[in-house]
C-alpha cells in the first residue's frame, strides 16, 4: 500500500479530511512547494517558499485507510504541484490508495496536466495574459510563450467539462473589468467559472496587500456578467 517515498515529490503541508476541496466528496489535501509565480496576495507563503518540514507519505496512506469510505478524494495543491517532475507519480499512488485525484495548478505547465490526467482541475487564472509578467516569479522562472501554455491548460478544463472548473480571485491591481473582458473568449467553452472575492485578512506573501481594499459587490457582479452576457458560466464564490 505505502508508495515509495524516493519516487514521489516531497510533500510540504497536509490538510487530513477537508470537506470543502474537492467537489462533492471528502478529500485530503496535499501542498508541494515552490512556484513559478510571485502573486503578491497568495495566501500559502509558507509553501512557496518552502518553510515546511516534509510530511511522509505513509502518513497519508494511514490516514486515508484509517477513513475509508469518508475520504474519497485527494487534492494537489501548492505552491504549483506542476513544477515537481514526480508529480504523475504522486498521482498514481493517491490513485493506488483507491482515491480520485484533483489538481490545483495555475496552468503554466499544461504538458505535465496532459501526463497526469486528474479527475478533477481547478485551473486559477490570475489576469489577463499579458500582465502575467508582473505576477512571475523572474529569479527562477522565464516564460515567454504565457499565452500560448495558458490557452492550452485552458483547453484541457474545456475537454473536461464538469469535471474541472477555472476560479478568479479578483484582486485589485492585479485584475480589472477590462482583464476579464480580454479572458472572455479564451473562456467560452468552459463548464463552470468562479469569480472569487480576494480576502485581504489572511497571511499573504506581500503583507503590504492586506491593505488592498477588496471589490464590493457590485463590481464582482459586473465582472460576472461580462462572462455571464457572452454564454460562460459564471458564479461568484467566498
Ligand atoms: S497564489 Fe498560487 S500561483 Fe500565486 S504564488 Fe501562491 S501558490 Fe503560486
Amino acid at each position: 500500500m505505502c508508495a515509495d517515498e524516493s519516487q514521489i515529490p516531497v510533500i510540504s503541508g497536509w490538510t487530513k479530511t477537508s470537506f470543502i476541496d474537492y467537489p462533492g466528496t471528502a478529500s485530503t489535501v496535499l501542498f508541494l512547494s515552490g512556484c513559478n509565480l510571485r502573486c503578491p496576495y497568495c495566501h500559502n507563503p509558507g509553501i512557496v517558499l518552502n518553510d515546511y518540514p516534509p510530511v511522509p507519505f505513509d502518513a497519508v496512506g494511514d490516514h486515508v485507510a484509517k477513513r475509508k469510505g469518508v475520504i474519497r478524494g485527494a487534492v494537489i495543491s501548492g505552491g504549483e504541484p506542476t513544477l515537481h517532475s514526480r508529480l504523475p507519480d504522486l498521482c498514481g499512488a493517491l490513485k493506488a490508495l483507491g482515491l480520485k485525484v484533483k489538481i490545483d495548478t495555475n496552468g503554466l505547465e499544461p504538458d505535465v496536466l496532459a501526463v497526469c490526467r486528474p479527475d478533477y482541475l481547478a485551473l486559477d487564472v490570475k489576469t489577463s495574459f499579458d500582465k502575467y509578467n508582473l505576477l512571475m516569479n523572474a529569479a527562477k522562472h522565464h516564460y515567454n510563450d504565457v499565452k500560448e501554455r495558458l490557452s492550452e491548460s485552458i483547453n484541457i478544463v474545456k475537454s473536461m467539462g464538469e469535471n474541472a472548473e477555472i476560479r478568479i480571485t479578483v484582486v485589485p491591481t492585479i485584475v480589472d473589468r477590462a482583464d476579464i473582458e480580454l479572458l472572455r473568449e479564451e473562456l467560452r467553452g468552459v463548464n463552470k467559472v468562479f469569480i472569487q472575492h480576494f480576502n485581504p485578512s489572511r497571511p499573504m506573501l506581500n503583507p503590504t496587500y492586506s491593505s488592498v481594499k477588496p471589490y464590493d459587490t457590485d463590481e464582482s457582479e459586473r465582472m460576472r456578467d461580462t462572462l455571464s452576457k457572452a454564454g460562460i458560466s459564471c458564479e461568484i464564490r467566498g
